[in-house]
């Protein structure tokens, strides 16, 4: 069974020397953890500077990210070094879109549109922050993913690819016009078998869904009212 996961965690693999960042392997990553005495890497993906991302641990096992809230993160880690360069443009967005795949699978989306203070998406660093609001018990002194890594635009950047998700449903005018029809026949119908006031609700619910009522206004509009 899958954990429950509440926070997806950034990382930098903090690999680089003389200025120059490196573009680190999982397996690489891996060697240095088991080096460590761990039983394998910590974190669940690295994202490599082109954008690949390369497996770690299984997500459904407890990974090795950030110390005392390790059961309920999920942990991604880019190659290179934060405080060295920013993330690659290929890093950044296949970074941003793992992360809304990952609170879609975890059922966090709602809970991150809706709290933007809750650090639902956090950088490594950030903990000291869960620390402070008594959410985690082990503060870190790394910069983790980086100082180059604004964690503020990341987030902000999130919720922009959300919000601007295009509508799921594909709009066609003959078709929206029958979905009107059917509805005003259901409605009638509804009133000749005196359905209750609760089914009537829920048909109210149905007919109120901002996709449903998006077809129904727009058709509305392009046939003058
Ligand atoms: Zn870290």
């Amino acid at each position: 069974m899958a954990r429950k996961v509440e926070r997806i965690v950034w990382h930098t693999a903090a690999h680089g020397r003389n200025g120059v960042a490196f573009d680190t392997t999982a397996a690489q990553i891996d060697q240095w953890h088991r080096e460590r005495g761990w039983s394998e890497i910590g974190y669940n993906v690295v994202i490599r500077f082109n954008g690949a991302i390369e497996k770690g641990r299984d997500p459904d096992k407890i990974p090795a990210g950030v110390a005392g809230i390790n059961e309920t993160t999920y942990h991604i880690c880019f190659s290179g070094h934060g405080d060295i360069a920013p993330l690659t443009p290929q890093q950044m967005e296949s970074g941003i879109q793992h992360t809304i795949e990952m609170l879609e699978r975890y059922g966090l989306k709602e809970r991150f549109l809706a709290e933007p203070d809750a650090l639902i998406v956090m950088g490594h660093r950030e903990v000291n922050e869960l620390v402070r609001r008594g959410l985690a018990p082990t503060p870190t002194s790394k910069t983790c993913p980086g100082r180059l890594v604004d964690m503020d635009l990341v987030r902000q950047q999130i919720r922009e690819r959300l919000q601007n998700t295009s509508p799921p449903y594909v709009y066609e005018r003959v078709a929206a016009g029958q979905l009107l029809a059917g509805l005003r026949q259901v409605y009638t119908v509804a009133q000749q078998l005196q359905l209750s006031d609760d089914l009537l609700a829920e048909l109210n619910a149905f007919r109120k869904q901002p996709e449903i009522d998006a077809i129904i206004q727009r058709y509305r509009q392009e046939s003058g009212g």
